[in-house]
């Protein structure tokens, strides 16, 4: 097997976060060498963390200028540390700032890459990718003979890979950064109690349009339906997707709910998280909208109308149920 760069920044505390240990669990299971490839500020921290792992070398750019996400600073760190472990193959999570330097690094390099790669493995003795087309109907595996090859892997594929720390020893790679143009000026977040999108979580809650719709008495429930799903999501610390007709009202100004972005999206136009189990509410569970499902194993709805699409073989379980009622009464199960 060919010689592999792990490449991996450090996170604010100088630590590897969870993304990057996937990712080195996937570079060992691929086999070969290993060199590991460390950009931070401080990379002595992250080097001790995974000192057992069993690289053959840590190489290192570090220094205040590499503690920030900036494209001319992370591809002239990953372009040294790739020259300097002259590896055939680099692994990289999907992280932001690997997303968008490291194309322009196997650029450089002459090299070629490939995103959002769900797996690597060993096919007729050469290294292979998973990868998903046409919005996660089509999987295919990939092999190249290119190399330099870049191999950006999604997260929450693999498990991190966990091991004893220890005290490693670091070869330092020289990179000049003055010149920087580009100053970082901090993160806009929102804020901690807004966070509706936890790709940890074990359950996705997926709110559809039905919340704001006329219910029975004539009348819409917004003010419920925020309520309600709110509790919901603190009490099972769920992560919250939505139908593309409830997140585009919210882009149309109507009074829907509040914390429903497009970033909750699921489905064809929306995202494909990673969830052991899901519950759809008030959502039809049209195709469009289930091609979002496809890393969900476990799928639950609600929907008051016993023909929606997710009495099709879509859901495991269908509650033809009025989501008002039935999420009311899991709130008070769950105390939220
Ligand atoms: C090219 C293309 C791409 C698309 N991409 C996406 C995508 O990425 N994501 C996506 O979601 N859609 C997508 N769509 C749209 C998709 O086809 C559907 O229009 C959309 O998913 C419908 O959203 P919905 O089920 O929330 O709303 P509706 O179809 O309006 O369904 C609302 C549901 O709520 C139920 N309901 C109402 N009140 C209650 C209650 N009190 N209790 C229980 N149930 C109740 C109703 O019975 C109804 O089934 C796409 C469409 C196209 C053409």
């Amino acid at each position: 097997m060919e010689t592999i760069l792990l490449l991996a920044h450090t996170e604010t505390d100088g630590t590897l976060a969870k993304p990057a240990l996937e990712a080195l669990t996937a570079a060992k299971e691929l086999g070969g060498e290993l060199i590991i490839g460390l950009v931070g500020a401080a990379v002595e921290a992250a080097a001790n963390q995974i000192a057992g792992c069993g690289a053959s070398r840590i190489l290192a750019v570090s220094g205040e200028a590499f503690s920030q996400p900036r494209y001319s600073t992370d591809a002239a760190a990953a372009e040294a540390l790739c020259r300097a472990a002259g590896a055939a193959i680099t692994l990289a999570t999907s992280t932001s700032r690997w997303a968008r330097a490291l194309p322009g690094v196997a650029y450089r390099l002459e090299g070629r890459i490939d995103t959002h790669a769900t797996a690597v493995s060993v096919l007729n003795g050469a290294p292979a990718v998973n990868r998903w087309f046409y919005r996660q109907r089509i999987e295919a595996t990939l092999t190249r003979s290119q190399r330099p090859w870049f191999i950006l892997l999604d997260a929450g594929c693999y498990p991190a890979w966990s091991g004893a720390p220890g005290a490693a020893s670091v070869e330092t790679v020289a990179v000049n950064a003055d010149g920087t143009r580009t100053t970082f000026s901090g993160i806009r977040a929102p804020k901690a109690d807004e966070q509706t999108i936890r790709p940890d979580a074990k359950l996705l809650f997926v709110a559809g349009a039905g919340w704001s719709k006329k219910q029975a008495d004539g009348a819409t429930h917004t003010a419920d339906a925020e309520r309600l799903i709110l509790g919901f999501l603190r009490g099972a610390q769920a992560s919250l997707g939505g139908s593309k007709s409830l997140v585009d009202q919210s882009g149309e100004g109507e009074a829907v709910l509040k914390f429903m972005t497009h970033l909750n999206q699921i489905g064809q136009t929306g995202s494909t998280p990673r969830h052991q189990k899901g519950l759809s509410t008030c959502c039809h569970g049209e195709e469009p909208h289930v091609v979002g499902w496809r890393f969900v194993n476990e799928r639950r709805a609600i929907n008051l109308d016993a023909n929606c699409g997710w009495a099709r073989g879509k859901a495991d379980v269908l509650y033809v149920a009025d989501a008002f009622e039935v999420v009311e009464k899991l709130n008070q199960l769950l105390g939220a």
